[in-house]
């Protein structure tokens, strides 16, 4: 019988306030070994950063019935985290998160994220260990379609989207679709994973590993 095991990633505000890694996580999410949640208080944090005439987040979540997770009554106490990203740790604390995916990695403090055993993880990132080229394609070619602007085709919405918004997805995927050439917007973050967590299987990483290490040893061998 198939695992029902999914690994849990928190949406920060940031994501879900941006459209091209919200739908890239959200439409990939069936195809992939991820489930995804955020809490009321990101939610509207994430509205009040959403540009205006953007469907509101909580207008999306209600039409595709995505996971809403309680924000905690106490929240755990947090050392480390900017006081601003306080609320959206303590919350993925309490939903039980693996990952917090984040477009500011850097705002999530390392002594936080190892005691609780997160990592905190760029959308790109995230997505380049979590997708397949398949995926990744069928997913391009479902938002082309359903979109009535252009880039429409896939190779375009990689070029001029995917290039500035996910990075490391685009390079990871860099010449599926024929030889491409990404925006000049192109500028990979950098710093995109801080935690305690191997980006793709959870498994809790060794102390006093290299700090440009994401993924345990069995992963870091395994090409996807
Ligand atoms: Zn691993």
């Amino acid at each position: 019988m198939a695992s029902t095991f999914r690994l849990r990633a928190f949406v920060d505000a940031n994501v879900l306030a941006s459209p091209v890694p919200r739908t890239i996580l959200y439409l990939s999410r069936p195809l992939a070994d991820y489930e995804l949640v955020f809490s009321p208080w990101v939610e509207a944090e994430a509205e009040r950063h959403q540009s205006p005439g953007h469907v509101p987040v909580s207008v999306l979540r209600q039409r595709y019935d995505w996971r809403f997770a309680a924000d905690p009554d106490e929240p755990a106490e947090l050392e480390d985290t900017d006081a601003k990203d306080q609320p959206v740790l303590a919350a993925a604390v309490e939903a039980g998160a693996h990952y917090v995916v984040t477009a500011n990695v850097t705002d999530f403090g390392e002594k936080d994220l190892a005691r609780f055993a997160i990592s905190a993880v760029h959308p790109g990132l995230f997505l380049k260990h979590h997708i397949t080229a398949e995926t990744y394609r069928e997913v391009l070619e479902v938002v082309g379609a359903s979109r009535g602007r252009e880039p429409r085709d896939p190779l375009s919405i990689h070029e001029q989207e995917i290039s500035v918004h996910l990075s490391a997805l685009f390079e990871a995927h860099r010449d599926l679709f024929g030889p491409a050439t990404p925006d000049t917007a192109h500028n990979p973050p950098a710093i995109e994973f801080r935690g305690s967590r191997c980006v793709r299987c959870h498994a809790v990483l060794d102390d006093g590993r290299a700090s440009d290490v994401v993924a345990c040893r069995s992963c870091a061998g395994v090409a996807r």
